[in-house]
C-alpha cells in the first residue's frame, strides 16, 4: 500500500512541478502526462502477473538450472484431478496444485490424495470471484484465510504460496500476504488451456516458449472460467512432459525451483 501511495504521491507533485514550471498551454499537456504514466504504472503493476510491485512475486528459479515446474489452477475436481494425478504418477513428476478453497471443502479426499501422492498444494483463493482482484483488506484476507483453513482441514497443512485468481494482484493483497507470511507466484508461461480447446496446440505453445528456470501454469479444474472441461490439458500433459524432457529440462517440484518453503510449517 505504501508503494502505491508513493506513485500517487509522485504523481501529484509532477502535476503541480508542471503548473509551476510551464507556461500554457504545456502546463495542461505536462499535467496529463504525468496523470496518464502514473495511473499506468499503477495499472500495469495490477495486471502483469510477475509484477512485485504489489506483492512479491516468485515465477522462475533465482538461479540458472536446466529444469522447470508445473502447476495446476483451479481444482481439485472429482472429474479431472484425479486423471492428472494418475498422469503424473505414470511420468513420475511432483506438481504444485493450487486449488480454490470452496473445491477443497467439497473434495477433501481429493486434496489428500494430492498431497499424500507428494504434490504440493498452495492457495488460489476461496471462490475465485472475479472481484477478489479489486477487493480491499478485509475481503482479500478472508479469501486467503479461509482458503488456507480448508487445506488445512483436509491436509494438516498451512500453504504459504498464493497464485491470484487470473494472476491481477492490487495493493491491498500485498499487506494481506506478507502479514500472513505467505508469497505470490505467477507464471513464465501458460497453455492457456483454460480457454483454448485443443491439445495440440496447448502442448506446443509450452514446450516452445518453456525457459529453463521458468513456472507453467495448465488447470486441473473446470467450470471457474473459459472452456468447463479439461480433457484438452489431460491430452496436453504427456506430450508437455515428454516434450520438455526431450529438451533437456528437468520437472521438479515448486518449491525446489523456487527454493522457499511451500507450508508455513515446514
Ligand atoms: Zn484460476
Amino acid at each position: 500500500m505504501l508503494k502505491a501511495i508513493a506513485i500517487k504521491l509522485a504523481a501529484i507533485a509532477a502535476i503541480v512541478a508542471c503548473f509551476v514550471l510551464l507556461p500554457f498551454p504545456w502546463c495542461w499537456v505536462g499535467a496529463g502526462a504525468s496523470l496518464a504514466l502514473g495511473l499506468g504504472v499503477m495499472a500495469w503493476a495490477v495486471f502483469n502477473v510477475n509484477s512485485s510491485i504489489w506483492a512479491r512475486t516468485l515465477w522462475r528459479s533465482p538461479v540458472p538450472v536446466k529444469a522447470v515446474a508445473l502447476t495446476f489452477d483451479d481444482g481439485p475436481d472429482p472429474d479431472f484431478t484425479p486423471r492428472v494425478l494418475d498422469l503424473l504418477k505414470e511420468k513420475d513428476v511432483q506438481a504444485a496444485f493450487f486449488c480454490v478453497g470452496a473445491r477443497v471443502r467439497q473434495h477433501p479426499a481429493l486434496a489428500k490424495r494430492i498431497a499424500q501422492e507428494g504434490h504440493t498444494l498452495g492457495n488460489h483463493s476461496d471462490t475465485h470471484a472475479m472481484w477478489i482482484n479489486f477487493s480491499l483488506h478485509g475481503k482479500l484476507r478472508r479469501e486467503v484465510r479461509d482458503c488456507n483453513a480448508a487445506i488445512e482441514a483436509a491436509v494438516g497443512l498451512q500453504p504459504c504460496l498464493y497464485r491470484a485468481p487470473h494472476g491481477f494482484k492490487n495493493p491491498a493483497l500485498g499487506d494481506v500476504l506478507r502479514q500472513e507470511g505467505m508469497v505470490a507466484v505467477g507464471w513464465q508461461v501458460r497453455g492457456f488451456d483454460a480457454v483454448v480447446n485443443n491439445a495440440a496446440r496447448i502442448a506446443q505453445r509450452i514446450v516452445e516458449s518453456a525457459k529453463p528456470g521458468g513456472v507453467i501454469l495448465l488447470h486441473d479444474g473446470a467450470g471457474l472460467q473459459g472452456t468447463s472441461d479439461r480433457n484438452a490439458t489431460l491430452e496436453a500433459l504427456p506430450v508437455v512432459i515428454d516434450g520438455l524432457r526431450a529438451r533437456g529440462l528437468e520437472i521438479v517440484p515448486l518449491e525446489a525451483l523456487l527454493g522457499v518453503k511451500v507450508y508455513a510449517q515446514g
